[in-house]
């Protein structure tokens, strides 16, 4: 294990808080106070500046021991028990001073040993030991320190990098990463590292305009870095806390965004091309890149020219990537002699490991699978420059091998390493290059691609993680194949998860088993979002091509945070993952397979400034458009989960116009959950509450219209396909890429939106099949694979988090009455494929947009009538008094009552069992029953002398008061006279108009119910 962690000028308020957080296993102290509880872990390292500041050696005994005394007190007051001392010593004073450093160096460590506390020695500043000529570091003067250090001290050194990066070729292995090239097997701790361009206090990141962002990158770039050796224990970032000086270096307060860059690395994650090797008479398993450290140099010279040792590396790591697959026995894959390579740990040089590193992953390849390159010392052939057709070793000419010396005599005049190899292998492909298109090469339109025969889109997604083992798989791949399934995307580890033989199925893998029955299997490699197509990747992906598999993709979904560590989307993720997919494309489209574009969620790529971009147009040449897309097999993984939106969101009647949900469709869809369900659980489940009825759900129908909203505002549906073609249109690339839902719903339980009903069984039936009709219009929308077949009883129950989206799942027994088994199964079985396009829904004209809220009309206000608006919020809907007239002498005739009417939205008289009217007075209440026949108002209550009573509407709504009302005005003859006068209320059922300032934007689905609810409360509590 190793991690990053702070380099400390003092100790700063948040540094407990960071190393908690992080987890980190190193911290250095520059001057700690004397505090034996200074936060400490694993690696704890002081300085004291005065004393590493003070570089005179003139004597180095005596200087070695005035610091240790020091530093052991130090020590004794702080509980720290590893320390620095000179630091960054000026070894380019020459010779002799470098001479008295090492001297300085071992009696500081032999004394502060022999106290029990270690040292950390030289701390060179960055670019130091020297470079001497062909790359080698002037390590040779520190041979006897170093090789001689005893255990509990560390080599420290410095790296920096410039701005561009620790991975930019001027920073790497010149200045960050140097370190791969000591040669000596010792610990190593980087006790300062960071991004800086001179060393000055102004020289820092800040200073440099990096963000945060790139700063955090850039250092995850270089822990990656230092974990491909196992040399190095730690390293401290420059510089934590720090006020004034050094500022430009602080990362102390954004220490919150660099925590999860500092959690400890495993040194098992760096095995990923793990090697087996019989070493004297032991299987040693050893990465491969490692391995190669031991194997260059002892099949070449170390000072050959550099050309010819990367030839070698390359020529190394191909032939032991082959042995891997052709293994020399059961329990290894080669030997450590002349049968395979020559292993010479005592041989590693730091000019070889250059060659390696400059090589990295490099391998050679024929007709898309590990070229087998072997190679001799001398080769007699004639096409040799060296050998000229004689000398070959044991008299023999060597075809097709690599001529060791006249490698090097082709490097010598002038050769790279892949002419040298080209030259020697004759056709092979380096893997970086990703292949050569065809010379004269055709155009893949979408008929040139493999796909089921009756051209079936139906496809179903098998488990959320790679891996499938489990006993019963048989059962589900017949039912499957009995459904009509067509494709299926499986997970692949990256490492063949899905090839690997099982004892258990007559040592077929899943993917023989799918393609048995006819089933097209899509490879979704599982990797980071900006994984590059390793080694392991490409020999995986070659066999998948050997199989017969073609479509593979890998990233996924970069969009959303879950797929970061750090839970973080880089702002250029399009970019970034766009350029990605171009490499990948390159090589699988070498090895024969067909190339998917990163899966997406959505349409509506940004670039980092937050524009919308077409990254087709705009991140793709027009050669590599043609090259991946029209001249090869690239096609573009979408998951346009409709959640439960309709099929046409969000062109629907609901989204657009607020539709109403009328109590028969309210009804319909309850009547979907199993009845003694919902009497023993009291849930309706499909509304998600007893409380709700279908007012509610059309009051968050009102609240949530969003008129004229397209796929370019909301794309969480179905028809976020169609943005995808229209990028694609733009770049006219329509005719020649294919689209596949590598994973879409719906699923049951869905109900992300609070306007429509929860995703049922039947729901989801009638979704399905509305969805592969559709998809059976679109030329280029080969499949969908529904997520998902099954998790706990397939054997992927790590994932029990997507449970319920199983096809395979005992989750929705109860609410349907099931036996582990959704009924989109039978349903598809009994029509396999889908696709059946289901009877067409009436078409329904736009509703007219709602009429503005009228204004009241009340005549009564010389009589004291006093209409008292409800307080409810812009856009719920409220019963409003819209009329108040006291009745003339004509109209009255002498009586003493009021008359209601109470409307519904459409101005007609509502129906009686919606509403009531109730009338209160001093001491009493009542209700008017709406029981009078159409001739005249609906309901009437009569008004006794000295009464003063009030009227509002009874429902779930509020309602405006009418107040005030009473009889005792003047006489007014001949009809109305003092306790005989009459009035009319009317109220009808309005939305209540916007009021700017009260509204609160609508975002998703979660926010609209939210608000609705809120509102809803609201309005309940002022009734
Ligand atoms: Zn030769």
């Amino acid at each position: 294990m190793f991690s990053l962690g702070p380099h400390c000028i003092g100790v700063p308020a948040s540094l407990p808080e960071f190393m908690e957080q992080s987890g980190c296993t190193i911290v250095k102290y520059l001057d700690p106070p004397a505090d034996m509880n200074l936060p400490k872990t694993e690696i704890t390292i002081g300085r004291v500046h005065w004393l590493s500041e003070d570089k005179d050696l003139s004597d180095p005994i005596w200087m070695a021991k005035l610091h240790a005394d020091e530093l052991s007190a130090r020590a004794d007051v702080t509980g720290i028990r590893l320390w620095e001392g000179i630091n960054e010593a000026p070894i380019w004073n020459g010779e002799d001073y470098i001479r008295r450093l090492v001297i300085y160096e071992q009696e500081r460590a032999r004394i502060l040993n022999s106290r029990g506390i270690g040292a950390v020695v030289l701390n060179l500043s960055v670019g130091w030991p020297r470079e001497l000529e062909d790359g080698i570091i002037d390590w040779e003067p520190f041979r006897e320190l170093l090789e001689d250090l005893p255990d509990g001290n560390y080599l420290g050194l410095h790296e920096y990098w410039l701005p561009t990066g620790p991975l930019h070729p001027d920073s790497h292995l010149c200045r960050a990463g140097r370190l791969f090239r000591c040669p000596f097997s010792v610990p190593i701790l980087v006790t300062e590292c960071g991004c800086d361009i001179g060393g000055g206090q102004h020289d820092g990141w800040r200073a440099q305009g990096l963000s945060v962002e790139q700063y955090v990158t850039q250092l995850a770039q270089y822990r990656d870095l230092l974990a491909g050796d196992s040399r190095v224990k730690g390293a401290t970032i420059f510089t934590y806390g720090t006020v004034g000086q050094w500022q430009s270096f602080d990362w102390e307060s954004n220490w919150f965004q660099f925590a999860p860059i500092c959690q400890p690395v495993s040194a098992e994650v760096e095995v990923r091309n793990p090697i087996r090797l019989l070493y004297q008479g032991e299987v040693l398993t050893v990465e491969l890149e490692d391995y190669l450290r031991s194997v260059v140099p002892a099949e070449s010279e170390a000072l050959w020219n550099m050309e010819a040792l990367r030839a070698q590396a390359v020529a190394s790591r191909s032939y032991s990537m082959w042995r891997k697959e052709h293994p020399r026995s059961d329990s290894f894959d080669l030997y450590a002699d002349s049968r395979d390579h020559n292993y010479r740990p005592d041989f590693i040089h730091g000019r070889t490991d250059q060659a390696i590193k400059d090589t990295v992953g490099i391998h050679l390849l024929q007709n898309g699978k590990v070229y087998v390159s072997r190679y001799v010392r001398h080769c007699g052939r004639e096409d040799c420059s060296l050998c000229n057709g004689t000398g070959g070793f044991d008299d023999k000419t060597w075809l097709a091998r690599l001529c060791q010396y006249g490698s090097r005599a082709m490097a010598d005049s002038g050769s790279s390493y892949r002419d040298i190899l080209r030259h020697y292998y004759g056709n092979i492909q380096f893997s970086d290059e990703g292949g050569s298109m065809p010379d004269n090469p055709g155009t893949v339109t979408l008929d040139k691609y493999l796909r089921p025969a009756d051209g079936s889109r139906l496809g179903l997604h098998w488990t959320p993680v790679p891996g499938h083992a489990h006993s019963d798989l048989t059962y589900f791949i017949d039912r499957a194949a009995d459904m009509g399934v067509r494709w299926v995307t499986l997970l692949d580890d990256g490492g063949g998860s899905t090839l690997q033989s099982s004892a258990f199925y007559d040592n077929k893998s899943i993917v023989d088993m799918f393609m048995e029955v006819d089933i097209i299997p899509i490879i979704r490699i599982y990797c980071h979002p900006l994984a590059k197509f390793d080694a392991r990747f490409e020999n995986t992906a070659g066999r998948l091509v050997e199989r017969g598999v073609r479509w593979i993709f890998g990233p996924n979904e970069p969009e959303c945070r879950g797929e970061y560590d750090d839970g973080h989307v880089p702002t250029d993720y399009v970019y970034k993952c766009t350029r990605n997919f171009i490499n990948w494309a390159y090589k699988l489209e070498a090895l024969g397979a067909y190339p998917g574009y990163f899966a997406t969620t959505t349409w509506r790529f940004m670039n980092e400034n937050g524009t919308r971009v077409n990254p087709f147009l705009e991140y793709m040449s027009e050669q590599e458009r043609q090259d991946i897309f029209i001249h090869g097999h690239g096609w573009i993984p979408i998951h346009n989960y409709p959640k439960n939106h309709p099929l046409d969101f969000p062109d629907d009647a609901v989204n657009q116009f607020g539709k109403q949900l009328t109590d028969a469709e309210y009804q319909t869809k309850l009547n979907e959950v199993d009845v003694t369900y919902r009497q023993v659980s009291g849930s309706l489940w499909v509304w998600d509450s007893y409380q709700t009825n279908a007012s509610h759900i059309n009051l968050v129908r009102d609240r949530g219209i969003n008129a004229g909203a397209t796929i370019d505002d909301d794309d969480v549906c179905f028809r976020m396909y169609q943005g995808i073609n229209r990028l694609l249109d733009e770049a006219g690339l329509l005719p020649y890429v294919p689209i596949i839902s590598t994973e879409i719903g719906p699923c049951i339980g869905n109900r992300e939106d609070g306007r429509y009903a929860r995703v049922t069984p039947q729901e989801q039936i009638r979704m399905v099949d509305a969805m592969l009709a559709e998809a059976n219009q679109v030329p280029n929308y080969f499949g969908m694979t529904f997520w998902l077949a099954g998790v706990q009883r397939l054997d992927a129950a790590t994932a029990d988090g997507f449970e319920d989206q199983s096809l395979w799942t005992d989750r929705h027994n109860a609410p349907f009455n099931l036996q582990g088994e959704i009924p989109l199964v039978q349903y598809l079985i009994d029509n396999p494929g889908g696709g059946e396009l289901p009877p067409p829904e009436p078409i329904e004209p736009p509703e007219e947009p709602a009429m503005p809220e009228p204004e009241c009309d009340n005549d009564a206000v010389a009589y004291g009538v006093v209409v008292e608006p409800a307080i409810v919020p812009g856009g719920v809907l409220y019963w409003k008094c819209i009329r108040v007239h006291h009745l003339e002498q004509h109209e009255n005739n002498g009586n003493h009552n009021v008359f209601v009417n109470v409307y519904d939205e459409d101005g007609k008289r509502v129906n009686p069992d919606k509403a009531r009217v109730s009338i209160w007075w001093q001491d009493g209440q009542d209700f008017i029953p709406l029981d009078k026949p159409d001739h005249e108002p609906m309901g009437n209550a009569p008004l006794w002398k000295g009464q003063v009573v009030g009227v509002r509407v009874e429902s779930e709504l509020d309602s405006d008061r009418v107040m005030n009302i009473h009889t005792n005005h003047d006489d007014e003859p001949p009809g109305n006279t003092r306790f005989h006068h009459s009035y009319l209320i009317e109220f009808q059922l309005v939305m209540k108009a916007e009021d700017p300032e009260l509204e609160a934007p609508i975002g998703n689905g979660c926010n609209l119910i939210l608000g609705a609810i809120v509102k809803l409360l609201e309005s309940w509590i002022k009734a």
